[in-house]
């Protein structure tokens, strides 16, 4: 098993602090000002660190979840670990470092079913549309296909719509082919090429931040790998897709998550797709493992947030 360690950095000096406190700075392995060193994360050196809090700040956790694979989930040791970290946090919350106005306690931010809407107001880089609920019949351009199964379909939304073929157990041939629509429709869409909301959103948040998010479409996951090239996966938020993506694959037996059209690294098949659409009236988001592990790693955060910001819900 890996040690866990953290990079910890001297950044005030030990003049006028009692002899307990210059003793836990020199347990760290701290001999002068602006001096690094890495330690191993242990109780007891974050017992040290919060005595010393003023005068030594964590640069680095060793603990990183994977935003496209599950496997920090399913490892009994991280999640231990992980617990542990979050524990910690929650005693000193909020964890400010006011030298560098930083927080180190987790940022939610929560992006609603209309935030694509809302940030790419134009589409896609083509110029393809985002549809909403209230009108994804008509810019998927699905009536015809509903009426072929003769569905009467009167304007509602599609939520609705969806929800009433599925309770209807009439039309399993129709409900198939609306899901192969939906994530059609999605997977096409292009990044518009100039930095865009979503780029901001990615750049401004940090590891141990969440994004989470309702919408389908790729261009949050898109500009998480286009920044995430540049600036190194290390300092990328994580990402929880609430409601599926077309972006993301999955392997229910293994239980993970990948780039839509990559292999599972466990049993070398190619991904299916993150299971998209539910009857509204009964979404049952635990009984599908890879929402479930979404949701639940939204939960962990959000009972350790600091900040909660919501954007995109109307
Ligand atoms: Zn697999």
């Amino acid at each position: 098993m890996n040690k866990k360690v953290m990079l910890v950095r001297q950044f005030k000096s030990t003049n006028g602090c009692t002899e307990g406190q210059k003793a836990c700075v020199r347990g760290l392995g701290l001999r002068r000002l602006n001096q690094t060193v890495c330690v191993e994360d242990t109780p007891a050196t974050r017992g040290m660190l919060t005595k010393v809090s003023h005068l030594v700040e964590i640069i680095e956790s060793g603990n990183h979840a994977v935003p496209f694979d599950d496997k920090e989930h399913d490892d009994q040791d991280s999640r231990k670990r992980a617990e542990t970290d979050y524990e910690y946090l929650e005693r000193s919350l909020p964890r400010l470092d006011i030298k560098y106005n930083c927080n180190h306690s987790p940022h939610v931010l929560i992006l609603g079913a209309g935030a694509s809407y809302a940030a790419f107001p134009k589409g896609d880089r083509n110029g393809l549309k985002l549809p909403l609920m209230n009108n994804l019949v008509e810019v998927l351009e699905l009536e015809d296909l509903i009426s072929k199964h003769g569905f009467k379909y009167k304007g509602e939304n599609f939520e609705a719509t969806y929800d009433a073929l599925v309770q209807s157990g009439k039309y399993d041939g129709l409900v198939s082919e609306i899901d192969q629509s939906v994530e059609h429709y999605f997977q096409q869409m292009e990044l518009p090429e100039e930095a865009t909301i979503y780029d901001y959103l990615v750049l401004s948040l940090r590891s141990k931040d969440i994004i989470a998010t309702f919408n389908w479409d790729p261009f949050l996951a898109k500009a998480f790998q286009r920044n995430m090239n540049v600036i190194g996966y290390e300092q990328m938020p994580q990402i929880a897709f609430l409601h599926g993506n077309v972006s993301i694959g999955v392997c229910n037996d293994c239980k993970s998550k990948g780039w839509r059209y990559n292999s599972c690294d466990k049993c070398q098949n190619q991904f299916g797709p993150s299971k998209l659409l539910y009857p509204v009236s009964k979404k049952d988001y635990s009984s599908d493992p890879f929402l479930d592990s979404e949701w639940k790693n939204l939960q962990h955060h959000i009972k350790n947030a600091y900040f909660i910001t919501v954007f995109g819900y109307y």
